[in-house]
This record gives C-alpha cells, sequence and structure tokens, in this order.
C-alpha cells in the first residue's frame, strides 16, 4: 500500500500527474480567445519495430518516414514562442528511432520546454535512459501486460515482453519512478485495455503505482474496429465501466486517490484533460490526433497545404482559428 498524501478533499486526493503529460483543460476567455498553447504532440517518425495489435502503424507502413529536423526546430519554436511548457514525442511511431532523436530532445530542452516521450522502451539502454533523465525529460512507457506470453501477443513480436521490461528497468535505474516530488511523476505507462489483459487490468494498476508510475489506460479506437479478426478484443461499455470502477476502489482504498471514471477515453485519472495540437510525421497539424483537418469535407481542395508545416509557417498554423479554438475546456 502507498504513502497516503495530505491535503485530501473528503478523504480522498487528486493522483500524481505526469509531468507535461496532465495538462489540465482551461476555459476560453470570455473574448472568445482561443485557449492558450499548453503543449504540442509531435509524429516525427513512422518507423516501429513492434506490431501492437491495436496500432494503425501495425498495418503496413513500417517504412522509415521521418520529419526533418529542420522542420521539426521550427515547429518547437513556435510552439515555445506561443508559450507551450512541453512536447510530446509519440503518435504512431517510435520517436526513439528518429535518426536526430537525441537532437530533438536538446532543442525542445533548450526552448524551456519538457520533453515527454511515448516510448515502446525497446531502446531504452541505460545510456538513453540518463541522458533522458539529466533533460528533464517524462517517459510514457508502454505495456498490455505482465505476463511474457500475453504481452508478446500484444505488440506481435516474439520477446517484446523481455525487452519492454528491460527498458522500463533502466528508467527506474536512471532516477525516473519514485522521485522526491510524489505529486508530479516523470514515468508513466499507457495500457491499452482489451479482452487479453481486463482480467489482469487490477494487477497491472497496482505495479505501475507501486513503482511510482503514472498509470494510462486506453480504449481501443478504429484500428481495431477496422480489423474484423480483432474485433473479439473488444469490451463491451458494462465491461468498461466495471473495470474502471474496480480500479477507482482499488486506488481509493490503497492509496486515498480519487478520479472521475467517467473521462474516458484518454485517461480516467486525469479529469479535465486539454487535447493538444498533434502533427503528423507528414507535417498535418490536427487540434488533436483523430480530428484530420486535411481531409475535412468542408475546408475545400486546399486544407492538405492550408495546415501542414511544409506548406505555411508552424506559427501561422498553431495560431489558426481551426486549431486554436477546438481546444477542449473542463
Ligand atoms: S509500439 Fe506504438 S507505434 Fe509501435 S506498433 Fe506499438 S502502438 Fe504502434
Amino acid at each position: 500500500m502507498g504513502a497516503m498524501p495530505s491535503g485530501r478533499e473528503g478523504g480522498y486526493c487528486t493522483p500524481p500527474s505526469l509531468v507535461g503529460y496532465s495538462i489540465a483543460a482551461k476555459r476560453p476567455s470570455e473574448k472568445h480567445e482561443p485557449p492558450s498553447l499548453q503543449a504540442v504532440r509531435l509524429e516525427t517518425t513512422r518507423a516501429c519495430s513492434l506490431r501492437c495489435f491495436h496500432c494503425r502503424n501495425r498495418f503496413g507502413d513500417y517504412n522509415h518516414v521521418e520529419t526533418p529536423f529542420e522542420r521539426l526546430v521550427d515547429v518547437l519554436s513556435a510552439a515555445a514562442g506561443l508559450g507551450a511548457r512541453s512536447v510530446i514525442l509519440g503518435g504512431e511511431g517510435e520517436p526513439t528511432l528518429h535518426s536526430r532523436f537525441g537532437d530533438i530532445i536538446d532543442a525542445v530542452h533548450s526552448l524551456g520546454m519538457v520533453p515527454v516521450v511515448v516510448s515502446n522502451c525497446l531502446n531504452m539502454r541505460p545510456k538513453l535512459a540518463r541522458f533522458l533523465f539529466q533533460r528533464q525529460a517524462s517517459i510514457v512507457c508502454k505495456i498490455g501486460s505482465l505476463r511474457p506470453d500475453v504481452q508478446d501477443r500484444m505488440s506481435g513480436v516474439v520477446g517484446s515482453h523481455a525487452k519492454m521490461r528491460a527498458g522500463m528497468d533502466h528508467l527506474l535505474g536512471a532516477g525516473f519512478g519514485h522521485s522526491n516530488d510524489a505529486l508530479h511523476l516523470r514515468l508513466g505507462a499507457s495500457f491499452p485495455l482489451c479482452r487479453m489483459n481486463l482480467e489482469e487490468a487490477g494487477v497491472i494498476w497496482r505495479f505501475l503505482r507501486s513503482n511510482g508510475v503514472f498509470p494510462e489506460v486506453r480504449l481501443l479506437t478504429a484500428p481495431v474496429l477496422a480489423d474484423p479478426a480483432l474485433l473479439g478484443q473488444l469490451l463491451s461499455a458494462a465491461e468498461i465501466r466495471d473495470c474502471l470502477s474496480m480500479l477507482l476502489d482499488q486506488d481509493r482504498r490503497e492509496y486515498g486517490y480519487s478520479w472521475s471514471p467517467h473521462a474516458l477515453p484518454v485517461n480516467p485519472a486525469r479529469p479535465g484533460q486539454a487535447c493538444v495540437p498533434h502533427m503528423t510525421v507528414q507535417g498535418y497539424v490536427r487540434p488533436c490526433a483523430l480530428l484530420e483537418l486535411e481531409n475535412h469535407a468542408f475546408l475545400g481542395e486546399k486544407s492538405d497545404q492550408a495546415f501542414n508545416v511544409h506548406s505555411r509557417s508552424p506559427w501561422e498554423i498553431l495560431t489558426d482559428v481551426m486549431t486554436g479554438h477546438p481546444r477542449p475546456w473542463s
């Protein structure tokens, strides 16, 4: 059982946040200006060495398309100028495989923003873990199961469980995980809830909490729905509700944490979470990952250029009414 933090309300307290990743939504001003830019999410590469069953990347794009470093610097500079405090490197690819990953981290850090790396941790050797810790990064690992056979099945590569766990161990060894500030964590782990790990969800959650790791549940979306062979992995609304209630009850009993079990699909333990602009590896900027402005029927033929950093300045795109105003608020 974890230590009971002080400053509770109603007998419970808010769970720890993940620095740079737990981003509270803000209300827009009365002048109807868009909410300020708090973070951006960049998909820097499509390369990945896993084949997770729930990932769109699994369906074929295994080449090494990546966004050129120089263009990324333009986007980072615009984001910093607009007040962003963190940059989330993720999407449908493994960010550590970008040919200039270290330079990207240095650029984010030198601009005064927190680099957040969403990684499968296959490349997470001790040297890289130390480098990221020194640059004050936050990491979101991926975890499907604590059981090797289930994890390997979920990530589509035999032996991936051992490598993913080794990567997480290297991060913990570098100083991620339990830190001096128990309410502001540096290491998180995201797990897609499905039939393969439903019974294990409480055990995974407890494992993460006990290691000072921020837990994140993800629901399966479009890629699985697009593959009839995987439909059996989808859970019913009742199963999801029961699982979240169980996790909430476990958190209350063991840690005194409370959160809204209705704040899905991103993370029930992050109520009021803001969406952040998302840039695809091709340079398209969206108000959030799923809102594909470049394919929007009402925006006309030129929408693919209007929201692409290869044809328009990142500053203009990030301040465009279409990418600024849709940011939701709590
Ligand atoms: S590790 Fe991430 S990018 Fe790679 S296949 Fe899995 S979900 Fe997709």
